[in-house]
């Protein structure tokens, strides 16, 4: 039996931008070594599965999966799913992907959608958010593969998905319904991929990371080498409060150990 689930987030937990958090690396290696069913979930959705466990091998030399990969690109189209409606996509490859994954059409003209799906990409023109806002006039849905108002990188803080879907959601007046952490759509998916035992979710934003865990059992370890300072005051405490993941990883293995002496 596995002694238990961690729910990890990467940008901020695993890496900053392209740099590794010392010790996010072994922690995940120790812990799968452990038995432990890791799932990377991230509200990034610009990369598909793939690519998001090219770059984590990449920049920590750790091999993840990529079925163990969880994206908000996943949950928009886990959320889909059910209708299949014509998708037209204001965002990355990441979102084509992933509804292409999951046999859901992707139109190239606001005449032929009936949903719009929006996400982070650093090609926004004005010609394609317009587009965007056409389709949600004509009646299509609107939906967020996230709300995250900035996305970090080495250089700062750039616009996030968030700040896209506000453009779209400004010039319609109507509100997206988003997708990804803490939203409903990425809580189902993840459930999906829970083996039976504990389950941990480890993130550097109480906000998306942590709140994911409402409504259900999950424990929630905060670690403080993301966007989060120490100082934070955060609405619901966490577990834990750790300086890494690479002290959650202890934290687990410990605890592990103990449970198996009682
Ligand atoms: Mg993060």
């Amino acid at each position: 039996m596995s002694p238990g689930n961690l729910i990890c987030d990467l940008d901020g937990v695993v890496y900053l931008g392209s740099r590794p958090i010392p010790g996010s690396a072994r922690a995940l290696t120790d812990l799968t070594a452990a038995g432990w069913n890791i799932l990377m979930c991230t509200n990034n959705s610009t990369r598909s599965p793939t690519e998001v466990a090219e770059r984590i091998h990449d920049v920590t030399g750790y091999r993840a999966r990529p079925e163990s990969i969880l994206t908000s690109a996943q949950a928009a189209a886990f959320m889909l799913a059910p209708t299949k409606p014509r998708c037209f996509v204001l965002g990355g490859e990441g979102i084509v992907d992933a509804l292409t994954a999951a046999d859901i059409p992707v139109v190239g003209s606001a005449g032929d959608a009936e949903a719009v799906v929006v996400g982070l990409t650093t090609d926004l023109t004005y010609s394609w958010l317009r587009e965007a806002v056409t389709a949600v006039f004509n009646g299509a849905r609107l939906i967020a593969t996230n709300l995250d108002s900035t996305y970090p990188t080495e250089t700062g803080l750039w616009p996030g998905g968030g700040a896209i879907v506000a453009a779209v959601e400004t010039a319609t007046g109507v509100k997206a319904e988003p997708a990804g952490k803490p939203w409903p759509p990425m809580r189902e998916l993840v459930a999906k991929y829970l083996v039976p035992g504990p389950v941990w979710i480890a993130g550097d934003r109480p906000d998306t990371d942590l709140a994911l865990a409402e409504g259900t059992d999950w424990k929630t370890a905060l670690v403080l080498s993301g966007v989060t300072s120490a100082s934070v005051k955060v609405e619901t405490a966490p577990d834990l409060v750790a300086p890494d993941l690479a002290t959650v990883g202890r934290f687990l293995l410990e605890r592990g150990n103990e449970e198996e002496r009682l």
